[in-house]
């Protein structure tokens, strides 16, 4: 058989060499090239042969609680006339606004670009919440070494417009709201949200398009190990922009991270991942082998805090930026299943084991796994197993020793079903390629 389009589409996206959605802030930033080939017209069937996305169909139709910053979030809820209704005092997009709207945009939008019309069609997803100041003893918004102000409440209301926000006070109440809502679901879901618990008073800083960073434009989204802060650039769309703060599944994998930092022991926060490759004696992001790397995983584990938090849409890592359903290709675990893609695939496809690739095969297991249950309504044992696993994790694991970690979560958390869940996730290794002892 021929090569299927979508191989085809994987193979030019590996060679633009996208190293995107970082966790460390050491090193070169990554400096993204010209995507604006990857902004297509409204109606072109893209390589997963899908032409629009799923809109968004999670809030349910209801009045709004009001929400304390401080408290548990509940969802947004869903109403198109949010922007007059004084019902809600913010309203913002569901994940993003891509996947709120249904379909991609022409161009995309953004603060430059966005017209009423978008607008109208995107912050349709409302809340009803205190005209306090924005922040809490989890996260804070800090402008410190931007030019955009810091968000404030104005006339009592939380509601601004995309278009023409320089300041981006959308961007910035969008990635309050997530990352605030995801605290409050992971720790429903798992008992805990270790990046919450560990970074209480935590600094959650947002930069600006126009922001550098060691001189260079920030065209990427990060988490810093050094002060835990999350940092959301932007991504350049020919001569426009889109904010990483307005998408939600970035936001959600850039707390993954922090989540994930903070729940291993410090002294294995900034160790030295003993599996990935070396050149001219410095350690670069590329695993040695199909098996995997601790760097990698740290990437899908990232990505799998996505899927979990929006279990409704399709589980791909930045719709929205990349102006399509699949997002950044090769990061979305249902379409790669779909796609029969493997470790070995993904290892030959990045140019030998790049590590955003390689945590790709991470949560295809994981998925593959969480999807079955959640299917049958038990995908909360699985979550529970996923963030109990992180704890148990170290630097010197890969794929392969992971398993032995999810064993013994599995065996200790829910043991009436672990047999059945560990059959699954054996299941899951083959299907990705990977062979267990
Ligand atoms: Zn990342």
């Amino acid at each position: 058989m021929s090569a299927s389009p979508r191989q085809k589409t994987s193979a030019a996206i590996f060679g633009l060499a996208v190293v995107v959605l970082a966790y460390q802030n050491c090193g070169e930033p990554f400096k993204a090239g010209d995507f604006s080939s990857k902004i297509l017209p409204s109606g072109v069937v893209d390589a997963r042969g899908r032409e629009t996305p799923t809109p968004s169909t999670s809030p349910v139709d209801t009045k709004p609680e009001i929400a304390n910053w401080d408290a548990a979030f509940p969802k947004l809820v869903k109403a198109n006339d949010c922007m007059t209704n004084p019902e809600y005092n913010l309203c913002l997009p569901w994940r993003d606004p891509l996947t709120t709207y249904g379909q991609r945009f022409t161009p995309g939008y953004t603060v430059a670009s966005a017209t009423d019309a978008q607008d109208s069609a995107v912050l349709i997803y409302g809340m009803k919440v205190p005209t306090t100041a924005i922040g809490n003893q989890n996260y804070t918004i800090d402008v410190s070494g931007t030019t955009i102000t810091k968000v404030a409440a104005a006339n009592n209301s939380w509601k601004y417009n995309v278009k023409g926000d320089t300041s981006r006070k959308v961007a910035q109440l969008s990635m309050f709201y997530v990352v605030n809502y995801q605290r409050t679901y992971m720790t429903e879901r798992t008992g805990t949200f270790y990046y919450a618990r560990a970074r209480a008073g935590a600094t959650l800083r947002l930069k600006p398009y126009i922001a550098t960073f060691q001189g260079q434009p920030f065209e990427n989204a990060m988490f810093s190990q050094t002060d835990g802060s999350l940092t959301f650039g932007f991504w350049r769309q020919g001569s426009d922009t889109a904010d990483f703060s307005l998408d939600g599944s970035v936001i959600a994998h850039e707390a993954g991270h922090g989540n994930f930092h903070y729940a291993l022991p410090a002294a294995s926060r900034l160790a030295l991942d003993p599996n990935l490759k070396r050149q001219n004696g410095q350690v670069i992001p590329y695993c040695l082998t199909i098996n995997g790397c601790f760097s990698a995983m740290h990437e899908g584990i990232a990505d799998i805090h996505s899927f979990i938090l929006y279990p409704e849409a399709p589980p791909s890592i930045a719709p929205y930026v990349m102006n399509n359903a699949e997002g950044f290709d090769m990061r979305d675990p249902a379409a790669n299943l779909e796609a029969n893609v493997t470790s070995t695939s993904l290892y030959n496809g990045s140019g030998g084991g790049e590590i955003h690739y390689m945590g790709s095969a991470y949560a295809m297991i994981w998925y593959q796994v969480w999807k079955k249950a959640k299917d049958a309504g038990a995908e909360k044992d699985i979550e529970k197993i996923f963030s109990e696993h992180l704890a148990d994790l170290s630097p010197s694991d890969t794929f392969i020793t992971a398993f032995d970690v999810i064993e013994t979560n599995a065996n200790a958390l829910v043991p009436a079903k672990s047999a059945m869940i560990l059959t699954d996730f054996r299941a899951a290794y083959t299907k990705v390629g990977l062979t267990l002892p």
